[in-house]
């Protein structure tokens, strides 16, 4: 018997431009779990609401990120691509799943309780229940896999709970999803500046963009914190010097890596010249990924086709999962 592949389900919201947090925290995963795995990856048009309401960014947002994957390497051929608002069923899902969600668990999260900080005027329903919607997403496929950031641990963490609820007082129908990383741990880039994560919407100077221009990415190099050097051989590398040989890791040779953290170790390092080569490298790892989203953005026929039919494969499974659910609920009467 062949063994059928796992399911994956990853969303990214249309709120900005994507970033590198966003390419190694998730999409470099879906580029490698799309050769293995049933993966199905999504655009969050409604999670963008609850922070960028304005009609008039999203379309062009949706456009974006779409071409953004593709261009990173995702092929619309091997995954089934779609945007959020494009599938009624996991609006249902969630409507179902917050009758057994509640408001004290959903005030803790810390995701939340930051953003309330942030934006206290805007502290909407859509923001409360936003674990709720993201677990809807990933129950409705009944995913196993998430890639995913960091940043996104403890949501996960709540969809199982939410999944385990269900299943307790239903009946079983939801196995429970769990992130997803190749290497180790879930990865966290941090904005260039040491302050928080990179992040679509926040702190655009020290956000490297996969449209930055070729200076763009070595003036934000550049201007990166450092300090005047480690003091002690092989002492314990800060955050932020600790995000800038993450970034190299991921762009540059192991041999400069090498080059770099033994330097490092040794307190001889520069990093003056460990920006430079980190600038050459980050912009030859940006650059054709720029150069193609750009042109597939414009495409707007070619990827009409590819939400349509990536819309259609979603809503025909998620359709069986609604049907089950509502069965199991008590929600068929005919
Ligand atoms: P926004 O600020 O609008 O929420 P975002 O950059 O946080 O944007 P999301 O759309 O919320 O992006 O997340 C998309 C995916 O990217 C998620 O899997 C998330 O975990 C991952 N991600 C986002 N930022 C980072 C980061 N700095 N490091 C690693 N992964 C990240
Ligand atoms: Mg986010």
């Amino acid at each position: 018997m062949v063994k059928e592949k796992e399911i994956v389900v990853s969303g990214i919201r249309s709120t900005g431009i994507l970033h590198l947090g966003n390419y190694f925290g998730a999409i470099r995963n879906y580029i490698r779990m799309q050769e293995e795995f049933n993966c199905y990856f999504f655009v969050a048009d409604w999670h963008s609401l609850t922070t960028h309401p304005d009609p008039k960014d999203l379309r062009g947002n949706v456009y974006r990120v779409l071409a953004e994957n593709i261009a990173s390497g995702l092929d619309p051929e091997k995954v089934t691509l779609y945007v959020q608002s494009d599938i009624p069923e996991i609006a249902e899902l969630y409507l179902l799943l917050n009758m057994m969600a509640y408001k004290g668990e959903l005030e803790k999260v810390p995701t939340f309780k930051d953003k309330v900080r942030q934006n206290p005027d805007n502290v909407n329903a859509g923001l409360l229940t936003y674990p709720v919607l993201m677990t809807a997403d990933i129950l409705v496929q009944r995913a196993v896999k998430v890639p995913v950031g960091k940043d996104q641990e403890q949501h996960l963490e709540m969809s199982r709970n939410f999944a385990q609820r269900f299943n307790n007082r239903y009946g079983f129908l939801f196995p429970e999803p769990f992130p997803f990383n190749y290497g180790d741990d879930l990865v966290r880039i941090m904005s260039l500046d040491g302050n928080g994560k990179m992040s679509k919407s926040e702190n655009e100077n020290s956000t490297l963009y996969l449209n930055d221009t070729d200076d763009a990415i070595r003036n934000k190099i550049k201007k990166a914190k450092t300090d005047s050097g480690p003091q002690e051989e092989n002492s314990e590398k800060p955050d932020y010097i600790n995000n800038l040989f993450t970034l190299m890791k991921l762009v540059s040779t192991p041999d400069t890596v090498q080059f770099f953290e033994e330097a490092f170790n040794k307190c001889n390092i520069r990093y003056g010249d460990m920006k430079k080569q980190l600038g050459e490298d980050m912009v030859a790892f940006i650059a054709p990924i720029r150069e193609k989203a750009a042109a597939i953005q414009q495409d707007h026929a070619y990827l009409h086709r590819i939400m349509r039919e990536g819309a259609d494969k979603a809503r025909a499974t998620a359709s069986q999962t609604l049907s089950e659910a509502r069965k199991l609920m008590g929600i068929n009467f005919y």
